[in-house]
Protein backbone atom coordinates (compact mmCIF):
# COMPACT_ATOMS: atom_id res chain seq x y z
CA UNK A 1 0.00 0.00 0.00
CA UNK A 2 2.94 2.66 1.04
CA UNK A 3 4.74 1.75 -2.20
CA UNK A 4 1.61 2.29 -4.29
CA UNK A 5 1.12 5.46 -2.58
CA UNK A 6 4.44 6.89 -3.38
CA UNK A 7 4.56 5.56 -6.54
CA UNK A 8 1.70 7.82 -7.10
CA UNK A 9 2.41 10.90 -5.31
CA UNK A 10 6.15 10.95 -7.15
CA UNK A 11 4.48 10.70 -10.12
CA UNK A 12 2.59 14.43 -8.86
CA UNK A 13 4.00 17.84 -9.96
CA UNK A 14 4.01 18.78 -6.71
CA UNK A 15 2.24 16.99 -3.43
CA UNK A 16 0.22 19.72 -1.71
CA UNK A 17 -1.82 22.38 -2.65
CA UNK A 18 0.40 25.44 -3.71
CA UNK A 19 1.66 27.05 -6.69
CA UNK A 20 4.37 29.32 -7.75
CA UNK A 21 2.40 32.66 -7.57
CA UNK A 22 2.01 32.00 -3.79
CA UNK A 23 5.33 30.92 -2.97
CA UNK A 24 6.76 34.02 -5.00
CA UNK A 25 3.68 36.24 -2.91
CA UNK A 26 5.26 35.08 0.23
CA UNK A 27 8.86 35.59 -0.46
CA UNK A 28 8.08 38.89 -1.52
CA UNK A 29 7.00 40.04 2.31
CA UNK A 30 9.80 39.32 3.56
CA UNK A 31 12.17 42.21 4.32
CA UNK A 32 15.74 42.49 5.11
CA UNK A 33 17.14 39.30 3.94
CA UNK A 34 21.06 38.76 2.67
CA UNK A 35 21.74 38.98 -1.07
CA UNK A 36 21.93 34.95 -0.70
CA UNK A 37 19.72 33.74 1.67
CA UNK A 38 20.52 30.34 3.05
CA UNK A 39 17.45 28.71 2.86
CA UNK A 40 15.94 25.09 4.78
CA UNK A 41 12.97 23.70 2.56
CA UNK A 42 11.29 21.43 5.14
CA UNK A 43 9.58 18.44 3.72
CA UNK A 44 10.14 19.55 -0.10
CA UNK A 45 8.45 16.87 -1.35
CA UNK A 46 9.78 16.62 -5.08
CA UNK A 47 10.16 19.99 -5.02
CA UNK A 48 8.33 22.87 -6.68
CA UNK A 49 8.42 24.99 -4.49
CA UNK A 50 12.86 24.30 -3.81
CA UNK A 51 12.65 25.52 -7.54
CA UNK A 52 10.72 28.91 -7.91
CA UNK A 53 12.74 29.76 -3.93
CA UNK A 54 16.03 29.25 -6.06
CA UNK A 55 14.77 31.28 -8.75
CA UNK A 56 12.89 34.11 -6.13
CA UNK A 57 16.35 34.21 -4.27
CA UNK A 58 19.49 33.35 -5.57
CA UNK A 59 20.48 31.68 -2.75
CA UNK A 60 21.52 28.33 -1.32
CA UNK A 61 18.67 25.55 -0.18
CA UNK A 62 18.90 22.46 1.71
CA UNK A 63 16.01 20.57 0.60
CA UNK A 64 14.81 17.98 3.58
CA UNK A 65 12.79 15.03 3.03
CA UNK A 66 12.23 11.52 4.40
CA UNK A 67 11.58 10.01 0.96
CA UNK A 68 14.99 9.30 -0.96
CA UNK A 69 12.64 8.90 -4.36
CA UNK A 70 11.31 12.58 -4.18
CA UNK A 71 14.90 13.91 -3.41
CA UNK A 72 15.73 11.75 -6.52
CA UNK A 73 13.39 13.79 -8.62
CA UNK A 74 14.31 17.00 -6.96
CA UNK A 75 18.11 16.32 -8.34
CA UNK A 76 17.19 15.80 -11.54
CA UNK A 77 14.94 18.62 -12.07
CA UNK A 78 17.45 20.98 -10.75
CA UNK A 79 19.74 19.80 -13.12
CA UNK A 80 17.74 20.35 -15.86
CA UNK A 81 16.90 23.55 -15.07
CA UNK A 82 20.70 24.37 -14.52
CA UNK A 83 19.62 25.21 -10.60
CA UNK A 84 22.20 22.50 -9.09
CA UNK A 85 24.70 24.37 -7.57
CA UNK A 86 21.73 26.11 -5.92
CA UNK A 87 20.01 23.28 -4.46
CA UNK A 88 21.59 20.55 -2.22
CA UNK A 89 18.92 17.47 -1.32
CA UNK A 90 19.48 15.93 2.17
CA UNK A 91 17.56 13.25 3.17
CA UNK A 92 16.34 13.29 7.08
CA UNK A 93 13.31 14.21 9.22
CA UNK A 94 12.59 17.64 9.12
CA UNK A 95 11.44 17.61 13.02
CA UNK A 96 14.40 16.09 14.03
CA UNK A 97 17.82 17.59 11.75
CA UNK A 98 21.74 17.67 13.24
CA UNK A 99 22.19 20.65 11.35
CA UNK A 100 24.36 23.85 12.77
CA UNK A 101 22.88 26.45 14.82
CA UNK A 102 21.63 29.07 12.97
CA UNK A 103 22.83 28.44 10.33
CA UNK A 104 19.89 29.45 7.81
CA UNK A 105 18.20 32.51 7.41
CA UNK A 106 14.67 31.02 6.62
CA UNK A 107 13.31 28.11 6.86
CA UNK A 108 10.74 27.27 4.18
CA UNK A 109 8.17 24.29 4.22
CA UNK A 110 4.85 24.14 2.30
CA UNK A 111 2.41 21.65 2.68
CA UNK A 112 4.54 19.35 5.35
CA UNK A 113 4.41 20.49 8.63
CA UNK A 114 0.77 18.71 9.77
CA UNK A 115 3.55 15.96 9.96
CA UNK A 116 5.60 17.08 12.65
CA UNK A 117 2.97 19.06 14.39
CA UNK A 118 2.83 22.96 13.66
CA UNK A 119 4.38 24.07 17.36
CA UNK A 120 6.27 21.27 17.38
CA UNK A 121 7.89 22.15 13.92
CA UNK A 122 8.44 25.83 14.78
CA UNK A 123 9.86 25.17 17.82
CA UNK A 124 12.76 23.09 16.27
CA UNK A 125 13.52 24.96 13.55
CA UNK A 126 14.17 28.15 15.75
CA UNK A 127 17.58 26.96 17.08
CA UNK A 128 18.31 26.52 13.23
CA UNK A 129 17.28 30.31 12.27
CA UNK A 130 19.82 33.62 12.76
CA UNK A 131 18.63 36.08 14.62
CA UNK A 132 15.82 37.97 12.66
CA UNK A 133 15.04 34.87 10.22
CA UNK A 134 12.12 33.71 9.00
CA UNK A 135 9.83 30.84 9.42
CA UNK A 136 7.27 30.86 6.55
CA UNK A 137 5.08 27.91 6.22
CA UNK A 138 1.85 26.74 5.03
CA UNK A 139 -0.91 24.62 7.60
CA UNK A 140 -4.04 22.99 6.20
CA UNK A 141 -6.37 25.27 8.92
CA UNK A 142 -10.25 25.81 9.44
CA UNK A 143 -11.65 29.20 8.02
CA UNK A 144 -14.99 28.86 10.36
CA UNK A 145 -15.63 27.50 13.97
CA UNK A 146 -18.35 25.93 12.65
CA UNK A 147 -18.17 23.57 9.70
CA UNK A 148 -20.85 21.26 8.22
CA UNK A 149 -20.81 18.22 9.81
CA UNK A 150 -20.03 16.28 6.55
CA UNK A 151 -16.63 18.48 6.20
CA UNK A 152 -15.56 18.12 10.13
CA UNK A 153 -16.32 14.40 9.99
CA UNK A 154 -13.98 14.03 6.86
CA UNK A 155 -11.46 15.97 8.97
CA UNK A 156 -11.89 14.08 11.97
CA UNK A 157 -10.56 10.90 10.51
CA UNK A 158 -8.05 13.13 8.10
CA UNK A 159 -5.99 15.82 10.52
CA UNK A 160 -8.27 15.61 13.74
CA UNK A 161 -5.74 18.24 14.84
CA UNK A 162 -6.55 20.81 12.34
CA UNK A 163 -5.94 24.25 13.72
CA UNK A 164 -7.91 27.52 12.49
CA UNK A 165 -5.97 30.40 12.12
CA UNK A 166 -6.23 31.73 15.44
CA UNK A 167 -4.62 28.99 16.66
CA UNK A 168 -1.60 29.15 14.54
CA UNK A 169 -0.60 32.41 15.83
CA UNK A 170 -0.75 31.90 18.89
CA UNK A 171 1.44 28.55 18.65
CA UNK A 172 3.60 30.83 16.74
CA UNK A 173 3.79 33.36 19.85
CA UNK A 174 4.45 30.79 22.30
CA UNK A 175 7.37 29.52 20.22
CA UNK A 176 9.00 32.33 20.52
CA UNK A 177 8.13 34.22 17.20
CA UNK A 178 6.49 37.29 15.72
CA UNK A 179 4.19 37.00 13.20
CA UNK A 180 4.35 39.49 10.66
CA UNK A 181 1.42 38.43 7.98
CA UNK A 182 -0.63 35.58 6.61
CA UNK A 183 -2.66 34.57 3.11
CA UNK A 184 -5.25 32.20 1.96
CA UNK A 185 -4.14 30.49 -0.47
CA UNK A 186 -6.63 30.95 -3.64
CA UNK A 187 -8.95 28.14 -4.84
CA UNK A 188 -6.52 27.56 -8.06
CA UNK A 189 -3.68 26.71 -5.75
CA UNK A 190 -5.79 23.33 -5.14
CA UNK A 191 -7.82 22.81 -7.98
CA UNK A 192 -5.48 23.34 -11.23
CA UNK A 193 -2.37 23.11 -9.07
CA UNK A 194 -3.05 20.02 -7.12
CA UNK A 195 -6.24 18.44 -8.21
CA UNK A 196 -6.40 18.22 -11.39
CA UNK A 197 -2.82 16.66 -11.89
CA UNK A 198 -4.02 14.09 -8.82
CA UNK A 199 -6.81 13.19 -11.37
CA UNK A 200 -4.91 12.51 -14.24
CA UNK A 201 -2.89 10.39 -11.73
CA UNK A 202 -5.76 8.74 -10.43
CA UNK A 203 -6.93 7.44 -13.95
CA UNK A 204 -3.14 6.28 -14.17
CA UNK A 205 -2.76 4.32 -11.36
CA UNK A 206 -6.69 2.49 -11.92
CA UNK A 207 -5.67 1.68 -15.28
CA UNK A 208 -1.96 0.28 -14.57
CA UNK A 209 -3.06 -1.20 -11.07
CA UNK A 210 -6.63 -1.76 -11.09
CA UNK A 211 -7.30 -5.13 -10.35
CA UNK A 212 -5.26 -4.61 -7.06
CA UNK A 213 -7.63 -4.45 -3.91
CA UNK A 214 -4.89 -1.29 -2.35
CA UNK A 215 -5.52 0.83 -5.29
CA UNK A 216 -9.17 1.14 -4.31
CA UNK A 217 -9.15 2.75 -1.26
CA UNK A 218 -6.44 4.63 -2.32
CA UNK A 219 -8.72 6.16 -5.12
CA UNK A 220 -11.47 6.18 -2.62
CA UNK A 221 -9.73 8.14 -0.40
CA UNK A 222 -8.48 10.91 -2.48
CA UNK A 223 -11.76 11.02 -4.51
CA UNK A 224 -13.83 11.94 -1.38
CA UNK A 225 -10.65 14.54 -0.58
CA UNK A 226 -11.57 16.36 -3.86
CA UNK A 227 -15.27 16.15 -3.26
CA UNK A 228 -15.12 17.41 0.76
CA UNK A 229 -12.81 20.27 -0.90
CA UNK A 230 -15.80 20.93 -3.71
CA UNK A 231 -18.29 21.33 -1.44
CA UNK A 232 -16.69 22.99 1.77
CA UNK A 233 -13.61 24.78 0.08
CA UNK A 234 -14.96 27.72 2.04
CA UNK A 235 -14.74 26.43 5.40
CA UNK A 236 -10.47 25.44 5.34
CA UNK A 237 -7.97 26.36 3.43
CA UNK A 238 -3.98 26.17 3.19
CA UNK A 239 -2.87 29.41 4.93
CA UNK A 240 0.74 30.97 4.13
CA UNK A 241 1.92 32.03 7.62
CA UNK A 242 4.86 34.52 7.79
CA UNK A 243 7.28 34.17 11.04
CA UNK A 244 10.20 36.07 12.00
CA UNK A 245 12.55 35.21 14.84
CA UNK A 246 12.90 38.59 17.14
CA UNK A 247 16.48 40.14 16.42
CA UNK A 248 18.52 39.37 19.72
N1 LIG B 1 6.46 20.79 -0.06
C1 LIG B 1 6.04 19.83 -1.07
C2 LIG B 1 5.62 18.49 -0.48
C3 LIG B 1 4.42 18.50 0.45
S1 LIG B 1 3.87 16.86 0.90
C4 LIG B 1 4.92 20.45 -1.89
O1 LIG B 1 4.27 21.39 -1.42
O2 LIG B 1 4.68 19.96 -2.99
C5 LIG B 1 4.67 16.60 2.46
C6 LIG B 1 6.10 16.10 2.35
O3 LIG B 1 6.64 15.99 3.67
C7 LIG B 1 6.24 14.73 1.70
O4 LIG B 1 7.19 14.84 0.69
C8 LIG B 1 6.74 13.83 2.82
O5 LIG B 1 7.63 12.81 2.37
C9 LIG B 1 7.44 14.83 3.71
N2 LIG B 1 7.57 14.45 5.13
C10 LIG B 1 6.62 13.94 5.94
N3 LIG B 1 7.09 13.81 7.19
C11 LIG B 1 8.38 14.27 7.16
C12 LIG B 1 9.40 14.41 8.15
N4 LIG B 1 9.19 14.08 9.42
N5 LIG B 1 10.59 14.92 7.76
C13 LIG B 1 10.80 15.30 6.47
N6 LIG B 1 9.88 15.19 5.50
C14 LIG B 1 8.68 14.69 5.84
Amino acid sequence: MMELFFEFFEGMPQQAPGSAKSTGKAWEMLTDLPDLPRILDAGCGAGRQTLDLARLSGGRITAVDLHQAFLAKLDSSAREAGLEDQVRTLIGDMGDLDLPARSFDVVWSEGAIYNIGFEAGLDHWKQLLTDGGWVVVSECCWLTPNPTPKCADFWADEYPDMPSVEECLAAASRAGYAPTGHFTLPDSDWNEQYYTPMEARLSWLKKKYGTIREVFSIVQMFEREISIRRQFGDEFGYVFFLLRRPLA
